[in-house]
């Protein structure tokens, strides 16, 4: 299965990836986060995205695709792969065509005014990347990862700011991506309000259940 969540910033998408994907048994693949660990190791591809990231605008397409390209040259990449936030722009979806086409888009359909809300309360753990949130979602002690005990932080782009930016250009660039790939039929749309479960439930539905033989205990 080779599959790709598409949806404006705080839709979810993250949060799903990380059950789909132990579910599935396949990488979940998050650009995102795979740029925030370039930035925290000050690799020079993090030191060129930062300004871009903390701003709220995409990284240029040049290099978020070989980052990419590189990364689904991994051998466990064989049984399929679920993609976190790409591609992003219709460039990026091209691209993508030439050396990994997907058989299998999920739409996360969510309104504005729920980004807002989930974006403004979401907290990271810097060190593993597992995402919480003030109200829906809090760690079991303030403050800090129930997995490692990190302090939490805020991301530098969930200030209103930067916010107001990513969703600008979600309309401007994502948005196109989504008709690209319903122009291919390849679009499920799942609606991505209700509790971290129920739409979980909805994208299994979307996928045609769960895996064969492969229940709970893979989470
Ligand atoms: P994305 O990866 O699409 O940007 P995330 O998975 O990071 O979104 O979720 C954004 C925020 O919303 C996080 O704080 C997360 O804990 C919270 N969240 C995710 N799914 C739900 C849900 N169904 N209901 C309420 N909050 C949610
Ligand atoms: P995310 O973690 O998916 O919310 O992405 C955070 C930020 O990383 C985005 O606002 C962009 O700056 C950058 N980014 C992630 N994926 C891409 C992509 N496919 N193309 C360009 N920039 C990206």
């Amino acid at each position: 299965m080779r599959l790709s969540f598409l949806g404006p910033p705080g839709a979810g998408k993250g949060t799903q990836a990380q059950r789909v994907s132990a579910r599935w048994r396949i990488p979940h693949l998050s650009t995102g986060e795979m740029l925030r660990a370039a930035i925290r190791a000050q690799t020079p591809l993090g030191q060129e995205v930062q300004g871009f990231m903390r701003a709220g605008n995409l990284v240029p397409d040049a290099l978020v695709i070989r980052m990419l390209r590189e990364r689904l040259e991994q051998p466990d990449i064989r049984p399929g792969f679920l993609l976190d936030g790409f591609p992003r722009t219709v460039v990026q979806a091209e691209a993508l065509e030439t050396f990994a086409p997907l058989d299998r888009v999920l739409y996360f359909d969510i309104p504005e005014a729920e980004l807002l809300d989930r974006l403004a309360g979401r907290l990271s753990c810097p060190v593993c990347g597992r995402v919480y949130n003030l109200r829906s979602n809090p760690p079991r002690s303030p403050g800090v990862c129930d997995d490692d005990g990190t302090p939490l932080l805020q991301r530098p782009d969930d200030r209103p700011e930067a916010v107001r930016v990513r969703l600008s250009v979600y309309h401007q660039e994502t948005a196109p991506v989504l008709a690209y790939y319903r122009a291919r039929d390849l679009v499920e749309s799942v609606p991505a309000t209700g509790s971290v479960e129920e739409v979980y439930q909805r994208i299994l539905r979307a996928l045609g259940g769960a895996p064969p033989g492969r229940s709970e205990e893979a989470l």
